[in-house]
């Protein structure tokens, strides 16, 4: 299979405009860029092999770049407000989209939002989030079967006893219908109750039970895999079944991860539940998938982040984009390195001039990376005085050494490895700002 290159992968281009026949304001959104890959990367050694899933234009596992993917925390029956977080999301970078489907009046909104989605030039695949009642709804609602590129189908959600089965396999048969693939996604939180009790009591019997978390472990993976086994000879394809076990805990994800990944082909989803907020969620995230993603496993992430209230959605997006490029799976933006400063800096104007590059560098990428190849790949530094600075910049396509405390008020810049100019005075953050455009427009445009 093909490594999925830059015109396979969803456009997340937004109107600087009001979108036809709504109120919706017109967008000025951050972008970060989510289209580039690294080819070299694609198929990187010691890879799981999983079966490729198409999803819209989006193809998850198989060998092509691992996915990034979100949330919206919005009501979906606010149609607006939906589709307006929807487009934040993938101007950030998200290149699929999951969305709670929980109502009938969420339901009824699907096809309204994909409209007005597409209208904007917004060609992210949506994902229906569906529990209790998913049977209901895309039977009931086929614009809604329809605007949704895949379904998640938790199967500890889908009904009790009797109705479990009947309610699982109308909506696989609805996947079928419509060709849609699903993800099965099971979760500690809402695990199949009948199955662990099974699960428990036949260990109990045991001469030397496991452990009860062990035995829940082993639950989550068993419930996945029975569960695409039943979604299977109910008549849907392999390449139409993504799955995921997910869990709060960092051990337990990479212990349940590790034994799914080997037990299957798959294509998997892959993300820490409930990581919390702040520091807490994205360290544990990239604490337990970094070492998944090393092993090869995952083929889809999302960074399940609880932002601060009123705080800002898109912060799963960039996180996830940055473990992935942190480790060298894919470039989305270029990064900026900087220094932690010491006593040997008494100003903040390294720190400032850091996230100023880092800033303008992510505001720039929707115009870069239609402009210039490769750009997501320029490494930057910002550092804080002489005794890492030079070391570090010249390590970097475009670094500057800022002066640290009795140092020469002078800022050396080094490109490409060679000190190039020094910057004094007032201006040297816009000064500096300047020779990284002109790099990036000399290093990086496109030629005929
Ligand atoms: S580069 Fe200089 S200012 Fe930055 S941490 Fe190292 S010694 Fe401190």
């Amino acid at each position: 299979m093909q490594p999925a290159r830059h015109s396979d992968l969803p456009s997340t281009d937004l109107p600087g405009t009001d979108l036809p026949g709504t109120d919706l304001p017109g967008t000025d959104l951050p972008g970060t860029g989510s289209e580039t890959v690294s080819p070299e990367v694609v198929n990187a050694p010691g890879r799981r092999q999983s079966i490729g899933v198409k999803v819209g234009a989006v193809t998850i596992g198989g060998g092509h770049p691992i996915v990034v993917q979100s949330m919206t925390n919005t009501d979906t029956a606010d149609a607006l407000g939906t589709v307006r977080q929807v487009q934040a999301l993938a101007a950030a970078g998200s290149e699929l989209v999951r969305i709670t489907v929980n109502t009938e009046e969420a339901a009824r909104q699907i096809g309204r939002i994909r409209e007005l989605l597409d209208a904007a030039g917004c060609r992210v695949p949506l994902i229906g989030d569906f529990h209790y009642n998913g049977h209901l709804l895309l039977t009931r609602y086929p614009e809604c079967a329809e605007g949704l590129a895949k379904y998640r189908i938790n199967p500890g959600n889908v009904g009790f006893k009797h109705k479990r089965d009947s309610q699982f396999a109308t909506m696989i048969e609805t996947a079928i219908r419509y060709d849609r693939p699903v993800r099965i996604g099971v979760n500690w939180g809402s695990l199949d109750g009948e199955l662990l009790t099974r699960m428990m009591d036949e260990n109990a019997r045991l001469s030397e039970p496991r452990d009860a978390r062990e035995v829940t472990r082993e639950a989550l993976i068993v419930s996945a895999l029975e569960s695409a086994r039943r979604a299977e000879a109910i008549g849907l394809a392999r390449d139409h079944i993504v799955l995921s076990c997910k869990v709060s805990g960092v051990q337990d994800l990479i212990a349940v991860y590790a034994d799914l990944g080997a037990r299957c082909d798959y294509a998997l989803h892959l993300g820490l539940t409930e990581a919390g907020m702040g520091s807490k969620g994205i360290v544990a995230s990239a604490a337990g998938l970094a070492i998944l993603l090393q092993q090869g496993i995952g083929d889809t992430i999302r960074i399940s982040l609880t932002p601060e209230p009123g705080g800002d959605r898109t912060t799963e997006v960039i996180v996830a984009q940055e473990i992935l490029q942190t480790m060298g799976f894919r470039s989305f933006t270029p990064l900026v390195t900087a220094c932690p400063g010491c006593g040997r800096t008494t100003s903040t104007v390294f720190q400032e001039l850091a996230d100023k590059i880092q800033s303008f560098v992510r505001s720039q990428m929707p115009i870069w990376r239609e402009r210039y190849t490769g750009v997501e790949d320029m490494s930057l530094a910002v550092m804080g005085c002489v005794v890492n600075g030079p070391g570090e910049s010249k390590h970097a396509d475009i670094g500057i050494s800022l002066p640290g405390t009795g140092e020469v008020p002078a800022a050396p810049v080094f490109i490409d490895g060679e000190k190039a100019m020094t910057l004094r005075g007032e201006g040297i953050a816009e000064e500096f700002q300047r020779i990284v455009e002109e790099y990036v427009e000399r290093r990086y445009a496109r030629r005929a």
